[in-house]
């Protein structure tokens, strides 16, 4: 069976993983209220999708 001859050191594995996170995919601006949103979705903040209100916000005061 093939062995590693050498540990890999902390550092190296480190640097490695350096490249290994998390990516946020799919968030556009809000044309409405400007919000970071998922695409696709109505937006929670102002309940607006495609130009018009669908949702009924609580906290929308003015
Ligand atoms: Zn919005």
């Amino acid at each position: 069976m093939a062995v590693p001859q050498r540990r890999t050191s902390k550092t190296a594995k480190r640097l490695r993983r350096t490249h290994f996170k998390l990516e946020v995919t799919g968030l556009t601006a809000c044309p409405h209220c400007g919000e970071m949103i998922r695409s696709h979705r109505v937006c929670p903040k102002c309940g607006y999708y495609d130009g018009k209100q669908v949702l009924k916000v609580a906290n929308e005061g003015k």
